[in-house]
């Protein structure tokens, strides 16, 4: 798997210090939005890219909550662009009332965001709240502005702490880019 990457774009290191911070950012502010007699939050992370984050997320999240989940695809196998959003996994019929909180690895050109906010919304949600680890500024056609963003990356494609290539390196523990001869074996 080393072998296969070309250059670090965030390090680990520096990937636990931010979730770090944005844990500490999202339970301050939701402290003062989810009132004592509202039902507990909701973390709705967009599967598959998002798991290793929210993982590590929402152990910086002191306050009761539930984690609900939405499966989503928009790079099948080996795509390097989005093929549309298909929905994989639904969302759970419950987000009724509830302050959700949608995570996700990356936003790229905002269509996963906006479809699964939509989807969101539909069901009357008290709130509802967005945290990306990654942007790549500048590449969204959509007026999606995500409440929480890691870092502002460069516009290539990325492996690794939970995102892909045709389903390898997400175990990868740094942010990378893939050397030009893993990417089309
Ligand atoms: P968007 O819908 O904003 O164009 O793209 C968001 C989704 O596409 C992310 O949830 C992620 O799954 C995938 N994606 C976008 N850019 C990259 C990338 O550089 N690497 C990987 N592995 N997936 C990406
Ligand atoms: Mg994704």
């Amino acid at each position: 798997m080393e072998h296969d990457i070309e250059r670090v774009l965030v390090g680990r290191e520096a990937i636990r210090a931010r979730v770090h911070e944005l844990g500490g950012a999202i339970a301050r502010d939701l402290a003062g939005v989810v009132g004592p007699d509202d039902p507990p939050l909701v973390i709705l992370p967009i599967l598959t890219g998002s798991m290793i984050f929210v993982a590590d997320l929402v152990r910086h999240l002191p306050m009761k909550l539930r984690l609900e989940l939405i499966g989503v695809s928009s790079y099948p196998g080996k795509s390097m662009e989005s093929k549309g959003v298909s929905i994989r996994h639904e969302l759970p019929p419950t987000l009724g009332g509830r302050h959700v909180l949608i995570v996700d690895d990356i936003l790229d050109s905002g269509h996963t965001l906006d479809v699964v906010s939509r989807l969101v919304r539909e069901q009357r949600p008290a709130s509802v709240r967005s945290c990306v680890l990654l942007r790549k500024p500048g590449k969204s056609t959509l007026p999606i502005t995500p409440d929480y963003v890691g870092f502002d990356i460069p516009d290539a494609f990325v492996v690794g702490y939970g995102l892909d290539y045709d389903g390898y390196y997400r175990n990868y523990p740094d942010i990378a880019t893939l050397r030009p001869e893993a990417r089309d074996a």
